[in-house]
């Protein structure tokens, strides 16, 4: 299963109900943060996530809600006696904005950074059991959107049809459910989709932040489990937020129709709404399966095998 945390929901500045942008995903015991405004290790201290269990993270852009918290996070990182090497992923100026940093001494990190600059989508990280893409997202500067995927696994070995086709228990069985073929002792060779199941689909989330509507988007959450998009504005907001370089609600509700996204979390939600539960209405009238994110919402994605 992976759980997503919505640590910082809103977008510009911080509200005493909404933290600036962060979202948490975690899985196999690692922790994958989107974007890190500031304040995110505070808001990490008030959730279920252990700072140490950060292994990426993931700037889509140099806007100061998107990153001033990546400072000080580094920083306790380093209190905390980290050693494990961190992945940091963002656009092209990332290295020279560490570089700076650690020239002026706001922070010395003794664990390794590993850097991954942005310079065209596709994929740019590999990890244990996933990898991230990039895309290019509209905004008013650069600005990356990600897709987090995990690789179909192999169906499931099917022990009576293995038993009915004479495959000895044994070694066999791991070479078929690794994808091999297997000759018996009779000459006659199994193939895997012999005694396997159906391919398994891993799952796949696509984060788009901050952008207007535009094919990037479309390319990162087609197909996806979940698609966390900014709806900085009013569902009727439009004029204004394409003007500044955003969505408005109505916009990532669209998105996630036209991508075939299963779920949609809106989160970077502008200051000047107290309460989006009428928003929420409406855009689910587009898009049935919306949330509109408040900070600390924990949504579970669970894999389709998981009970079977
Ligand atoms: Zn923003
Ligand atoms: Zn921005």
């Amino acid at each position: 299963m992976i759980t997503v945390t919505t640590l910082g929901t809103a977008s510009g500045k911080p509200t005493p109900e909404r933290n600036v942008s962060c979202t948490a995903v975690f899985r196999d015991g690692e922790v994958i943060l989107f974007d890190c405004g500031e304040g995110t290790q505070v808001q990490l201290t008030r959730s279920q996530l252990r700072a140490g269990a950060i292994g990426v993270i993931c700037i889509t852009h140099f806007h100061g809600d998107h990153i001033n918290g990546l400072p000080g996070l580094l920083g306790t990182l380093q209190l905390n006696q980290r050693t494990a090497p961190l992945v940091l992923i963002g656009p092209v100026g990332i290295r020279r904005y560490l570089r700076t940093l650690g020239g002026l001494g706001v922070y010395g990190a003794h664990y390794p950074i590993d850097l991954v600059e942005v310079e065209a989508a596709g994929i740019v990280y590999e990890g244990p059991g996933y990898q991230i893409a990039a895309d290019r997202l509209d905004h008013r500067v650069p600005c990356w959107g990600y897709r987090l995927s995990e690789p179909a696994r192999p169906g499931r070995f099917d022990l009576a049809a293995a038993a009915a086709l004479g495959v000895p228990p044994g070694p066999a069985y791991g070479e078929l459910q690794r994808g091999n073929e297997v000759a018996l002792e009779d000459g006659r060779v199994i193939q895997p989709e012999q005694v396997l199941g159906a391919a398994r689909p891993g799952l796949s989330i696509a984060y788009c932040c901050d952008t207007r509507p535009c094919d990037g988007v479309i390319r990162l959450a087609a197909g996806a489990d979940l698609l966390i998009h900014e709806g900085t504005y009013a569902p009727d907001d439009e004029k204004m937020a394409h003007q500044r370089g955003h969505s408005t609600m109505a916009d990532a509700a669209r998105a996630a129709v036209d991508a075939g996204a299963r779920r949609l979390i809106v989160t970077h939600v502008s200051s000047k709404y107290v309460r989006t539960d009428v928003f929420e209405r409406d855009v689910r009238k587009i898009f049935g399966a919306t949330e509109i994110a408040k900070d600390f919402d924990v949504f579970e994605l669970e894999r389709v095998d998981a009970h079977g």
